[in-house]
């Protein structure tokens, strides 16, 4: 769909139609076919002389286009067809004539430009693994490709099943369509005509000429060639205005009035909120800032006052309390620690801080900021700020510890390298001097990250308050001084002399409880600011659901949803409106930008695609692997890291109108003035939603945030319970300070920064004595060393975010081996799934082809591909418990809870070629399979339950896979932890599969984690299975909702579900007697086809139980 967006004129009769639509489809659902085309027959001898000869033209273009495309997908060209159309009505085929058939069934008929690419489709040859087939690419490939005419009817019309399903899940394969099928979709085409015909003079005024109307709007759809436009702009002025500049634009109110007259708008719109502009609020400092400071903060930031929050935030710190501040983005929450750091400063030169941010994007725009400030505050100009995190070069470390006032820095080079070499910190006195400690967005520790974080920071607090005493450095070395230090100091812990704790936030529904428990600090000593003072501009959100391909036949769906993202998303930037659009993955992400590359190319808009860039996430390690890649390798390759940065510079610098991105940018990175948020399906939680929704709207300006829904049920419930995105609390961070795992890691850790005694116990809670008991080595006064199979690093031991894995290195090599360019780094779990020979891979929207893969050096090699396909991989992923290493019985029941060894099984066999939904070829791979190991619990499905399902044709795969997602909705730690999501083209198959899977509930580690986290679960099992019970029981949703069995982070988007089977499953594990009469039939469409994969089980061997610890912690 590329004209979808032509600018808005006279369609005064087009929009008349649409309204009386509604009443039409009334009609039509209460008669038979042959009644309705009796009705219509009967009624176009009134038509004005000029409709009947359009009529004729219309007859002739249906037929010459059910033909052509009754036995292959091929796109057709209006060139290719002229002819034979002309031969049938016997007179010129006018590019006007065709353009009043588009005005009149826009829905239907695409009449535009499309790059070549678009249409070159290669379904015949079917390529070996050793000889891809390039045919398809060999031209185009270095300059923008060139665009054809294309004429053809609504994809869909070739014979879409169901109605509102996903629509990345539904694949069409090519039909041949029978001879009576081709006629039957003549007939139905040609009713559509005179329907529409019909609709348009009943809604023409008497004083109106239709004829004229129909001409007038017409005018809109003659498709211009865009080389013509980019070679002559002057060419068509009214079309393509040009962008207005962010200043200029209009207020998003009318931008939103304006689109809801475009012709392409259909009722999308479901739900809006309005939200009034704020008046800012203003604070007073007590005692005021000094005349630098404020001459500081004026000149860099052009700061004069303080938002209410900003004063009451610092004037807590300077009474010597510890802060946290939870208030909406853009509140200028760096200024609240900023100022308090230039006023330490000034009263005292040696003062140290620590800044730490949760990615080195967000670390380095803060650096700036605060280099940019303190250069303008007299007497600070010298003030040295530095990073120091893993990719600053050794030789530089000494330097930084001896002069650097100010880090910034990251949890994982505190644990790895600030804490393990306490000594030189002490040398330095930097961590003696430390005063401000502050932690930027603290939302994003939760789950087992936030736990070591937790743990980090009672470590790093422990030994502040070891070093923060002069007498401490006198005596350090003596074991028995440390105790004095701990009695004599602990009360005065928050005297002047204490480092204090600032700590920002999104919006969270508890942040003095997550404060608490990151830092262990004393709630009474901890202000809570979350009263904002900051103004705002006045923010529209908007709900979009996308329209029926077309209304009248709702069967053909739903438009996809990325067109949908793509069409709102140019009208806006073609408004002046700065846009970014967040995906959930990165393939969507560059999906979109293809998308978005064809269309505006089509419609010759260069001057807004070269202002518009995808922006992936996952790649805070990028430069440092890259460099490592290139050293290790030492090839030849080109160096092509800049185009990140440069894609950050542009975002900066605001050249860009448009940025499609995952999540990664969710976090506070400062990417000017947005306008606009659209979100493409519904982003994992209520907390992302709200963050990236936060992220449009700087400065009092106007802005807006769009959630586009997908077809997945998660989006339909919000779809339907708008009030819950807006009201709803989210969810309490959850972190566990329990986790033995977890705690015995960072307890070694701390032993080997300094000996442990008992008194520690006010750090890392009751449990201390214990582990120190059994884990950790006693020497002869007393004190606790590490383990020594821990030494001589226990932090190098434990991965704090989990280990990072190996990645493979994308290669441009279109134009040569030697001239090669990296394109990309994917992890190895990713590789699996994206790259395959033969495959096609997309990079900021351009398709590239997989010409080799190199296990060994793990190098890929990419073709540039001027092709209109993509391709879908065809895979399995089985998750294989494998041995038990701890059983535990489920309360009051004979069932019982595994805990054990568990293996991840991937296996790509081969991929569809697919253009839009439709499968073009099926092609077969061979490649190895990808295996891992990890721990796991599971719990094995009674028998008798899945024979009750089946009774009621209900797909035991569906209700097993509803009952894990109900589970670990109850458990607190899910989001560091997988179960095997079903996916509908496996479970709902019209082809028996081989693969039967054993009936058990299964959720594993995520590989490479080692996080305890299955071990809790395995733990709390009995506890979890009945609150799963109690939620799937007492939710009075009908089909399951996010608060019983659906979940957000479904891989396989929660097609595969059944509430009743969850329901019947979790009692039959339970214990509970199940009435069979109780469960109902399966009503889904989709769960009645397909077949039954799932088979009884029989208990894993537990060969070898004591020899494997519960987790692993230190070694995976
Ligand atoms: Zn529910
Ligand atoms: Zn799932």
């Amino acid at each position: 769909m590329t004209n979808r967006d032509p600018e808005p004129s006279s369609r005064k009769a087009i929009a008349k139609r649409a309204l009386e639509d509604a009443d039409h489809i009334k009609i039509k659902k209460s008669r038979t076919t042959k009644a309705k085309r009796k009705e219509t027959d009967q009624n176009f001898d009134h038509w004005p002389q000029y409709f009947h000869s359009l009529f004729k033209v219309y007859k002739a273009l249906n037929t010459v286009l059910a033909f052509v495309t009754s036995r292959k997908q091929l796109a057709t060209t209006f060139p290719s067809i002229r002819s034979s159309v002309e031969n049938i009505t016997k007179q010129p085929l006018d590019m006007s004539q065709v353009a009043e058939l588009k005005a009149l069934l826009p829905e239907i008929i695409t009449f535009a430009y499309v790059p070549r690419n678009q249409i070159q489709v290669n379904v015949s040859a079917k390529f070996s693994k050793d000889e891809p087939d390039f045919s398809a690419f060999a031209k185009h490939s270095s300059k923008e490709p060139e665009h054809v005419l294309l004429l053809e009817f609504a994809e869909s019309w070739k014979g879409a099943s169901g109605g509102t399903k996903a629509s990345h899940n539904e694949y069409l394969v090519p039909a041949t369509r029978t001879p009576a099928a081709t006629k039957k979709l003549v007939e139905k085409r040609n009713d559509r005509f005179i329907k529409a015909v019909n609709e348009l003079l009943a809604a023409t005024s008497s004083s109106d000429d239709p004829v004229f109307l129909l001409k007038a709007a017409a005018r809109d759809y003659i498709p211009v060639d865009p080389e013509h436009i980019k070679n002559n702009p002057s060419v068509d002025e009214t079309a393509h205005m040009p962008v207005p500049s962010s200043e200029d634009r209009a207020p998003v109110y009318d931008i939103l009035a304006e689109l809801q007259e475009q012709h392409w708008y259909k009722d999308q719109i479901v739900e809006r909120r309005t939200v009034e502009p704020r008046e800012g609020q203003t604070g007073c400092l007590e005692p005021l800032l000094s005349s630098s400071i404020q001459q500081a903060l004026q000149s860099s930031r052009n700061i004069e006052t303080l938002y209410s929050h900003q004063a009451t935030a610092i004037n807590a710190l300077n009474s010597g309390k510890d802060v946290i501040v939870s208030t909406s983005t853009a509140s200028g929450k760096s200024v609240i620690y900023q100022v308090p750091l230039l006023r330490l400063l000034e009263n005292d030169p040696h003062t140290t801080a620590i800044f730490v941010y949760p990615t080195k994007a967000l670390a380095q725009d803060q650096k700036s900021a605060l280099e940019n400030l303190l250069r303008a505050c007299p007497g600070l100009e010298h003030i040295q700020v530095s990073t120091y995190d893993g990719d600053t070069p050794v030789e530089q470390r000494a330097g930084i510890r001896a002069s650097a006032s100010v880090i910034f820095t990251n949890f994982d080079m505190i644990h790895a390298a600030i804490l393990p070499h306490e000594e030189l910190w002490r040398r330095q006195a930097f961590l003696k001097n430390l005063r401000l400690f502050v932690a930027d967005e603290l939302h994003y520790y939760s789950g087992t990250f936030g736990s070591h974080v937790a743990q980090i920071m009672r470590r790093l607090r422990r030994v502040c308050v070891a070093v923060g005493s002069t007498y401490v450095s006198q005596v350090q070395q003596s074991y028995t001084s440390v105790i004095v230090i701990f009695f004599t100091h602990l009360p005065r812990l928050h005297t002047d002399h204490h480092a204090r704790f600032v700590s920002c936030s999104a919006t969270i529904a508890n942040p003095l409880a997550h404060m608490v428990n990151i830092f262990g600090l004393d709630s009474s000593q901890i202000q809570v600011v979350t009263e904002d003072g900051a103004p705002t501009g006045m923010k529209e959100y908007l709900l979009w659901r996308s329209p029926y391909v077309d209304e009248h036949e709702p069967a053909l769906g739903r438009q996809s949803s990325i067109a949908e993202a793509t069409a709102l998303m140019r009208f806006l930037m073609k408004r002046g409106i700065r846009v970014i659009l967040f995906c959930k993955i990165r393939k969507v992400c560059e999906l979109v930008m293809k998308t978005l590359r064809n269309e505006l190319s089509s419609e010759g808009r260069y001057d807004i695609l070269e202002r518009v860039q995808a922006y992936r996430g996952g790649q805070s390690f990028w430069y440092r692997i890259l460099h490592l890649v290139v050293l290790i390798r030492r090839s030849d390759l080109g160096y092509s890291a800049e185009e990140r940065r440069r894609i950050e510079h542009d975002a900066f610098t605001g050249h860009l109108l448009g940025i499609i991105a995952t999540n990664a940018l969710e976090l506070g990175v400062d990417i000017g003035t947005l306008d606009a948020v659209l979100m493409l399906g519904f982003p994992v939680t209520l907390a992302s939603f709200r963050q990236q929704a936060g992220r449009a709207g700087r400065r009092k300006r106007d802005s807006l945030a769009v959630f586009i829904a997908e077809g997945l049920p998660i989006d339909q419930y919000y779809l339907n319970n708008p009030h819950e995105l807006f009201d709803k609390d989210t969810d309490d961070l959850l972190i566990d300070l329990d986790n033995e795992i977890i705690l015995e890691a960072h307890i070694q850790c701390a032993a080997h920064e300094m000996p442990i005694c008992f008194e520690d116990e006010k750090y890392f809670g009751p449990l201390l004595k214990e582990i120190c008991k059994f884990k950790l080595h006693r020497d002869e006064d007393g004190w606790y060393h590490p383990d020594s199979k821990c030494l001589p690093s226990p932090s190098k031991l434990i991965s704090i975010r989990g280990t990072q894995e190996d990645k493979y290195v994308l290669v441009d090599v279109t134009k040569s081996d030697t001239s090669a360019k990296i394109l990309e780094e994917i992890e190895i779990s990713r590789a699996v799934f994206e790259v395959y020979e033969g495959g096609i891979f997309i990079h900021q929207g351009r398709p590239f082809i997989v010409q080799e893969i190199h296990h060994d050096t793990m190098l890929v090699k990419l073709v540039q591909a001027d092709v209109n396909w993509i391709t879908k991989q065809r895979d399995f992923t089985d998750v294989n418990a494998l041995q038990t290493y701890r059983t535990r019985a489920i309360k009051a029941t004979p069932h019982r809870a595994y805990y054990g060894r568990v293996e991840i099984f991937c296996q790509v066999f081969g991929f569809y070629k697919m253009r839009h939904n439709v499968i073009l070829d099926v092609v077969d791979v061979e490649s190895s399979p990808w295996i891992h190991e990890t721990v796991g619990m599971w719990i094995d499905v009674p028998d008798l339950v899945l024979q009750l399902l089946r009774d009621k044709c209900i797909k035991p795969a569906a209700a097993i896979h509803s009952a894990e997602h109900a589970f670990l909705n109850q458990f607190p730690l899910a989001s560091d932890i997988r179960t095997e999501c079903k996916a509908e083209e496996k479970e709902y198959l019209k082809k028996e599969s081989r693969r039967k899977r054993p009936a058990r509930l299964i959720m594993y580690d995520p590989v490479g984690h080692g996080s305890g986290v299955a071990a809790k679960a395995f733990e709390h099992a009995s506890d979890t299975l009945n609150k799963a019970l109690v939620a799937v029981e007492s939710c009075r949703c009908e089909r399951g909702c996010v608060k019983c069995i659906l979940s957000a982070s479904c891989k396989e988007g929660n097609i595969v579900s059944s509430k009743p089977g969850a329901l019947a499953i979790l009692k039959a594990i339970l214990n509970i007697e199940i009435n069979p009469d109780s469960i109902p039939f399966e009503t889904d469409e989709r769960a009645l086809h397909g077949h039954d994969s799932i088979i009884s089980v029989s208990p894993v061997h537990t060969r070898t139980p004591q020899s494997v610890p519960i987790g692993n912690a230190s070694s995976t």
